[in-house]
């Protein structure tokens, strides 16, 4: 560490990297990308600027980085950062900052914001500045294999209960599947539907598939709190279990961050390709549909919208099988105003919705999406992200708005046409 300079300073020096000094270089103060911004929008306050939350970066890039600022900096003219402002500065890069992408992609000059929050969480996290809440997710993920402390027998008496009630196997271990289904502890606490129908789908489809006993849980919380050594970890656990299986492909579940982690990030994270495929559930869904391995019948007869989930859509790139699906049962499906690339997060993702410091502004966040629900005025909303959909549950409930809100792989499954016993292709 070097002399005379604060922890604050020596972290952000490490975590400053080329693209980080080329997107503060680049930038020219348009302010487009607080229009894009929930927190912003709905708050009104300048602080929320998403180019803004990541102040304390620029400013130690500008010190140590540039001449000028070295030099205002030797002359006194301008101030080094101390522990003390960042630590203040959790509010604005954890509480109010999704990850959701939307800055991002509106940025005329291609700056990535989110890549420059993630660093920022890094320095945060290593200066021990990281929330209190998202510090014991990551720590439970890493020791015990799930963000919100699930365990293997609690998987398997899940596991139990869907047997019972379905009269299918639920395979666990089973090597040679062609495919390994992850769950994320919401659903495996919150909505066991979803490995229900996954059972039942699995079935009709004809597809072997497994549960994996030593990497059941999709959740990748190192990504949230920014610290990629984490985020290894746990995607290193899901590569190694689906490697001693031998499976073809990897589902992930109705997760929006656990899918960009192991999709898009996790390759990187572990340095070399994987031997599987990942896909998340919605176009495993979509391909069997257009396989004709998927048979519904029956459609919903109420006004359906779709929330879509900013890592699975924006940044994950899942567009149209969500759409194919809902429309393949529903005949009322209505989207919102900014649909699919353009939508608006819930307001929990990034972590934000496990910690406690976050909920009045995740709250007053929400109010956009009430917004966009006020417009289509639906009778039910379908989404494809646990996390989302606790999120929009809790922000319904506050603003007291009476709409259920459904997953889509359970709703698609309530449409199966069941098989007949016997009928499974191989
Ligand atoms: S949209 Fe891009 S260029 Fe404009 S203020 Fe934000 S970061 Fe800077
Ligand atoms: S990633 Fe989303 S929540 Fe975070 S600053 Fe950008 S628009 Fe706002």
């Amino acid at each position: 560490m070097s002399a005379g300079l604060s922890r604050a300073v020596n972290v952000l020096k490490e975590v400053i990297d080329a693209p980080i000094a080329s997107y503060f270089n680049s930038c020219v103060h348009c302010g487009l990308c607080a229009e894009a911004c929930l927190f912003y929008t709905e708050s009104g306050d300048p602080k929320y600027t998403p180019i803004h939350k990541v102040e304390p970066l620029r400013r130690v890039y500008e010190q140590e980085y540039t001449l000028l600022g070295r030099l205002m900096k030797m002359v006194g003219l301008v101030k080094p950062l101390t522990d003390e402002e960042l630590g203040q500065w959790q509010e604005l890069v954890y509480d109010s900052c999704t990850m959701c992408g939307r800055c991002s992609m509106v940025c005329p000059v291609g700056n990535d914001i989110v890549y420059m929050v993630r660093k920022l969480r890094e320095g945060m996290a290593i200066s021990g500045h990281a929330p209190d809440g998202v510090v014991a997710a990551t720590k439970r993920t890493v020791e015990i294999g799930s963000p919100m402390g699930v365990k293997l027998p609690a998987v398997k008496a899940q596991v139990g209960h869907i047997q019972d009630d379905t009269g299918l196997e639920v395979p666990m271990d089973q090597e040679g599947a062609e495919y390994m289904v992850l769950l994320s502890s919401m659903e495996i606490i919150n909505f066991p539907e979803y490995l229900s129908a996954i059972t039942r789908i699995m079935k009709q489809a004809g597809k072997t598939w497994t549960l994996c006993s030593t990497a059941f849980e999709a959740t990748n919380s190192g990504i949230q709190i920014g610290v990629s050594d984490l985020a290894r970890v746990i995607v290193s656990r899901i590569v190694d279990g689906a490697e001693r299986l031998k499976v073809k492909t990897v589902i992930s579940p109705e997760c929006g961050r656990a899918y960009t982690a192991l999709r898009w990030e996790g390759p990187n994270l572990i340095g070399r390709p994987y031997t599987f495929k990942v896909q998340h559930i919605l176009e495993v869904l979509d391909e069997f549909r257009a396989q004709g391995l998927l048979k519904t019948q029956g459609f919903e007869e109420e006004r359906l919208t779709f929330h879509d989930p900013c890592q699975i859509v924006r940044r994950g790139g899942v567009i149209e099988p969500q759409r194919n699906l809902m429309r393949m049962v529903s005949k009322n499906f209505v989207e919102m105003s900014d649909p699919s690339k353009y939508n608006w997060c819930c307001g929990g993702g990034g972590g934000v919705s496990a910690n406690e410091d976050a909920e009045e502004i995740r709250l007053i966040a929400f109010k956009r999406k009430k917004a966009q629900l006020d417009e289509v005025k639906p009778d039910k909303m379908v989404t494809a992200c646990a996390n989302c959909r606790i999120v929009l549950e809790e922000g319904l409930e506050h603003y007291q708005m009476d709409l259920p809100v459904v997953g889509l792989t359970e709703m698609i499954a309530e449409h199966l046409v069941e098989s007949e016993p016997g009928s499974q292709k191989e």
